[in-house]
């Protein structure tokens, strides 16, 4: 049976690129809920959203009923900004009503990356300066520019050159922001930092980065493409802190699990992209009909349904079992954003993979190998939690022994 599933699995790659000589592999058939369903029916919880994306969990049926009757209206018709489509508008319309009015303006995108580049953009144009500042273990994407604005060096290097007159600062040290000058476009930072394992920021930090962006006309941006869209129990992430970007990016679960990505800005300042040059950042796909009735919908839905309401009050639940573990050393935990800390690279990969066996999906981080990821979809229930945490929790004890015994067998 095995070896009938590793043969389908070479057939099914035959002609697909491969990212990891070691990718799950889980021949995928179906997902509803938070589950995922392998070929044999096996189902998996998918305690990770497909990396932030299923925030909504899979299957959502406002979303495809959402889907289908665009699809009957119409599909692609004419290049980003050009006609009037009504999915973009209602989209961008119920969107920035959730946002503040400085943030009322929206350009959709077809991937978070995307998103970070028109961002970059977008600051340099306004501000007509060059410098970029960021911070160190930030992910943005894989494009160039966004790439030249990630801290991960390891990934970076093969690709050199990047993006000139692009500097670091510590995340969330105060005392780093005095590189913020009148030569910097912008700073770009993740609200919560991601691929660095959950990383949150202190309120006296974002005041001082704030005021530090004002004094210098330094353009604020927030990557939220992960950490928003409810992910920490907020719509957007800032809200917890009421410190506002000048320019918001969102993606992932933005599309209700369709492809998207989107700047989101004043008029003002998106209007550097209408007007020398015109069209300073074109689209074919973005604001694609399909995709904005999609994520429109699932809007909708989280606004109907409150899921935001008990998100923090699920990720406190996970905390509080999975830190009983003496096997954690550690969790950081806003919402239903989570990284556990163990003690190295091994013990996390054991974890994994023994945990995807007994059919709970969780992943690890780039920037931070010694912890592991937890953010199911938001629609997760109590008992959902409850069943697939004691999963972990059981995982957590075997490595552990398996630990011990190795330790025993060869001092
Ligand atoms: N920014 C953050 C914080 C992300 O987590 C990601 C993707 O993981 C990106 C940007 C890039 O988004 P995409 O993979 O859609 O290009």
């Amino acid at each position: 049976m095995e070896d009938e599933h590793k043969e389908n699995t070479k057939l099914l790659d035959r002609h697909l690129a491969q990212t990891t000589l070691f990718p799950l592999s889980i021949e995928v058939d179906r997902a509803e809920g938070i589950y995922i369903y392998d070929k044999s029916g096996k189902a998996y919880a998918d305690m990770i959203s497909g990396i932030g994306v299923s925030n909504i969990g899979h299957g959502n049926r406002n979303v495809i009923e959402a889907i289908r009757k665009q699809s009957e209206k119409h599909l692609h018709v004419m290049v980003y900004g050009e006609f009037l489509q009504e999915a973009q508008s209602d989209f961008a319309n119920l969107l920035t009503a959730q946002l503040p009015n400085s943030l009322d303006t929206v350009y959709f995108v077809n991937s978070g990356a995307e998103a970070i580049e028109a961002s970059l953009k977008l600051a340099k144009r306004f501000t007509g300066r060059s410098k970029i500042i960021s911070c160190q273990g930030s992910y943005h994407g894989n494009t160039h520019g966004a790439l030249s604005v990630s801290g991960n060096e390891k990934k970076k290097n093969a690709f050199r050159p990047l993006l000139p007159d692009v500097h670091f600062v510590s995340f969330n040290e105060p005392d780093e922001l005095a590189l913020i000058d009148e030569h910097t476009a912008c700073f770009i930072m993740e609200t919560v930092q991601g691929d660095a394992g959950v990383r949150i920021p202190s309120l006296e930090y974002l005041k001082a980065l704030r005021q530090r962006c004002d004094e210098t006309g330094t353009i604020l941006i927030f990557d939220e493409i992960q950490c928003g869209f409810g992910r920490t129990g907020k719509l957007y992430a800032f809200m917890h802190w009421n410190v506002l970007p000048d320019i918001l990016v969102s993606g992932k679960a933005l599309g209700g699990g369709l492809p998207i990505g989107a700047v989101i800005s004043s008029r003002k300042m998106m209007k550097q992209f209408t007007v020398n040059p015109m069209l300073g950042h074109i689209t074919t796909f973005g604001g694609h009909p399909l995709i904005c009735a999609a994520g429109n919908a699932a809007l909708e839905w989280m606004l109907n349904e409150n899921i935001l309401s008990d998100v923090e009050l699920k990720g406190a639940r996970i905390k509080s079992i999975l830190e009983k573990h003496s096997l954690v050393l550690g969790i950081r935990q806003i919402g239903l954003f989570i990284a556990i800390d163990m003690l190295n690279e091994e013990v996390v990969r054991q974890t994994v993979e023994k945990c995807l066996e007994r059919g709970v999906i969780m992943f690890w981080f780039l920037s931070c190998p010694w912890s592991f990821r937890l953010a199911p979809p938001l629609s997760i229930t109590m008992l959902e939690i409850e069943r697939h945490c004691q999963t972990i929790f059981e995982v957590m004890s075997e490595v552990q022994d398996e630990q011990k015994r190795s330790v025993h067998i060869d001092p």
